[in-house]
């Protein structure tokens, strides 16, 4: 018979290396390093979950298990040769690999390696295959497997006269285990005596044909194997190494579906990466590294993972991977169940996910980790199971809170834990700018408890601090998230409410003031407390200092009225807006050419006399100084010595001369704008003092917003004289606007 070369197969670097370096006979019970790992690759290659079985026997017995090692091996290149389907075929290679398991219940006397053989002590082979039916039984072996095993032991008789054909009892399996069996006994060497030529190895075992050996095999095996080398060992191992598919057959396989069968994927198929790189990258990562196959199963677990669980991977391997395992838990440090597991719900969403867990190791220690779960697809774009990613975040966590302490020691009040000072000064200018740039209102609330000192000196300074602490709850129950309560000083809070009107803005306010004086505080014997209210709308021009003054001359203008009230001062941006286009504000001082003066008519639908009035808001809270008064016309000086006009603290004093000539105009006798006292006009023009600073262009920006502040607290529109009938309807739309929203408070103010 012909015998075709077995051709090794191509493997990864580190199986080249690892079949290079073994000595596949797997001779004598001195094994090397090299060997062990190459057995143990083998045996999970073919046994998967049953691989402990033939760890167990090794232990027990080294060369019993290298003999059967040795027979599956020559076995699958036999089965080659007879050209056996593949499921024949690796049903044979695991009976071989089982096929002494029964050694495992022998007693020690019966496995010194002069016994090795069961003819030697024929009632031995017998309780071996017992115990080999109990052990593999119970390990839920398929049927024909231990079928095989059982019978490989049995003698063939061969077919005479009428009786039964020993062929058709025994199976084809058995019998070439039993021949391999008998030719490995031949030609391993003893340790009394030296090997036997291959010659005379065929000759005995043609010898033993016919008792208890299938003859015909027997003739079949010596042919093909004649004086072969027995490198045909090293190709079917690197075969078994390369060539494992899905489908094998598996000594479990078909009673447990569940926990510990093969999983459908295999398990060692070779990684994309060389898996020498794999494992040290894996090895000096420092993160922890699991990956799961479609079914959970645990294929790997990396030393990192062994660290921060206290779980070597030996122990999980192959097994299903549970968030129980180690008692993973969700953000808010509950246990997380196998529905909720992030790594299950990658499998079936396909979909990546980050989040922060906690993990319990075996010592029982808690972590928190950053885990990382990354679906993987096959190139059909199936998922084909799932890596988790582990990052120890147990310092980070610790550095994150106390920045987060420090944070909050540096921006919140400890009395009433809201925002301080400090905080409200930073968010109120972010505010400003955000809400001037996207022209949408935003408003400010500035409230103080009434007669405080009076509370104090009556119920204590302690008492005192509880009536702040349960104001300053009430004023955060009626926040909403984009808004920010802060303590300004003693007893008086700010709120700032984001996209909110003067009127919406007095409302939330008038609520306040209402619930505030509905509460009986219990630290005041459950007398209620009161507060004034001051409420201001942003409007074009405005700093940060000109809004909280504002809303400042509010609130004193609600304690000169009495207290426990709500007062509203300022146009706000959306009625200054009116009758102008949006965007109007900005675009006039964008396009206006850089120059030494910025320069604007505005007309205002109030008589002179009510607009002298609203220029006191203006003077007042740009700090203004008034240096001349002639006739019609103003002159005022803002800055200079005064800080608050800077952004940036790099910024240089700008002093400014503001001067305003003012005009009444006469409206048509019977008209709407007659029975308002007529409109005036302003001609406003503002330069900075000095004339180096007319270069500067932030300069110059700031003399426009004061400009446009000035035309807010006049509630003024620019007028257009050139415009004709334009500006004459324009005019008319100004005199039937409303002047204020205000309420009658504010009046009082102006
Ligand atoms: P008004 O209605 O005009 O606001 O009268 P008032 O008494 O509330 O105002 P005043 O400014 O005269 O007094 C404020 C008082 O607030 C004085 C101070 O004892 C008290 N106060 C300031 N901070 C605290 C604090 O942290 N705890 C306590 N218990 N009292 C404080
Ligand atoms: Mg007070
Ligand atoms: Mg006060």
């Amino acid at each position: 018979m012909s015998v075709p070369a077995l051709p090794t197969p191509t493997l990864p670097l580190d199986l080249t290396c690892l079949l290079g370096q073994a000595d596949l006979s797997f001779c004598g019970g001195a094994t090397s390093e090299t060997d062990v790992e190459l057995q143990d690759r083998l045996i999970n290659a073919r046994l998967g979950a049953a691989a402990g079985l033939f760890r167990a026997l090794r232990l027990r017995h080294a060369p019993t298990a290298q003999h059967c090692l040795r027979v599956a091996l020559v076995c699958s290149a036999w089965c080659r040769e007879l050209n056996l389907p593949a499921t024949e075929r690796e049903e044979i290679e695991l009976a071989a690999l089982l096929h002494e398991v029964g050694k495992l219940g022998l007693p020690d006397t019966s496995l010194s390696s002069d016994e090795r053989t069961p003819e030697a002590e024929p009632h031995l082979s017998q309780r071996q295959a017992c115990l080999a039916r109990e052990i593999l039984s119970d390990s839920c072996a398929s049927p024909r497997i231990l079928d095989m095993i059982l019978q490989a032991a049995a003698h063939f008789d061969e077919p005479s006269g009428n009786g039964p054909r020993a062929e058709d009892q025994l199976p084809l399996g058995s019998r070439m285990i039993a021949i391999a069996d008998r030719f490995d006994w031949l030609q391993t060497e003893q340790p009394a005596q030296p090997s036997p030529g291959r010659e005379q190895v065929m000759a005995e075992l043609e010898r033993d044909a016919g008792s208890g050996l299938d003859p015909q095999l027997v003739r079949q095996f010596v042919e093909w194997l004649g004086n072969k080398s027995l490198d045909l060992r090293r190709a079917t191992a690197a075969r078994w190494l390369q060539e494992l598919s899905p489908d094998l057959p598996h000594i479990c396989g078909q009673q447990t579906s569940g926990g510990g069968s093969r999983p459908e994927v295999p398990l060692d198929r070779p990684m994309p990466l060389d898996r020498l790189f794999y494992q040290k990258l894996l090895e000096n990562l420092n993160d922890g590294v699991v990956i799961v196959d479609p079914r959970l199963r645990i294929l790997v677990w990396s030393p990192v993972v062994e660290r921060l669980t206290g779980i070597q991977a030996r122990g999980v391997q192959y097994q299903p991977w549970t968030p129980s395992l180690v008692e993973l838990r969700d953000e808010r440090g509950g246990l997380l169940t196998a529905e909720r597991c992030p790594v299950a719900l990658a499998l079936q969403s396909g979909v990546q996910s980050k989040r922060r867990l906690g993990i319990t190791g075996r010592n029982g220690k808690q972590r928190s980790v950053d885990a990382r779960v990354v679906p993987v697809f096959d190139r059909d774009g199936k998922v084909y199971g799932a890596t988790l990613v582990l990052h120890d975040a147990s310092s980070r966590i610790t550095l994150e809170e106390r920045v987060q302490m420090l944070h909050e020691r540096a921006t919140r009040d400890p009395l009433t834990q809201v925002a301080n000072r400090a905080e409200f000064d930073r968010v109120l200018k972010q505010f400003i700018d955000t809400h001037l740039e996207q022209e949408t209102p935003c408003s400010l609330i500035i409230c103080d408890l009434d007669r405080f000192k009076r509370i104090n000196d009556v119920y204590g300074h302690q008492a005192g601090d509880e009536a702040l602490v349960s104001f300053a709850r009430l004023l955060r129950r009626s926040c909403r998230p984009a808004d920010l309560v802060a303590r300004y000083g003693g007893e008086e809070f700010v709120m700032l409410c984001a996209d909110c009107d003067n009127a919406t803005a007095m409302q939330r306010a008038e609520q306040l003031r209402r619930e505030l004086a509905d509460i009986p505080q219990s630290s005041l014997d459950g007398q209620c407390l009161t507060a004034s209210f001051g409420v201001t709308e942003i409007q074009p021009g405005d700093s940060p200092e000109t809004m909280l003054r504002r809303a400042d001359r509010a609130l004193l203008a609600a304690k000169d009225s009495g207290r426990n009230r709500v007062v509203q001062l300022g146009a706000g941006i959306g009625k200054a807006r009116t009758g102008q286009p949006r965007g109007s504000w900005f675009g006039w001082w964008h396009q206006a050419p850089a120059d030494e003066l910025v320069e604007k008519q505005l007309v205002t639908a109030v008589p002179l006399k009510v607009a002298i009035e609203k220029l006191r808001g203006f003077v007042a809270d740009q700090h203004a100084e008034i240096s001349s008064v002639e006739d019609q016309r103003i002159t005022l000086q803002i800055g200079g010595g005064h800080s608050t006009l800077l952004r940036r603290s790099s910024d240089r004093p700008v002093p400014y001369q503001v001067t305003l000539t003012f005009s009444e105009l006469r409206p048509e006798t019977g008209g709407l704008a007659e029975s308002r006292g007529g409109w005036t006009l302003v001609r406003a023009a503002v330069r900075p003092k000095r004339n180096r600073d007319r270069r500067r262009t932030d300069a110059m920006e700031r003399a426009r917003q004061l400009v446009a502040s000035l035309q807010s607290y006049l509630m003024a529109h620019e007028y257009l004289a050139d415009a004709g009938p334009a500006a004459a309807a324009s005019l008319l739309d100004l005199a039937q606007a409303p002047v204020t929203t205000a309420p009658a408070d504010e009046e009082i103010d102006l």
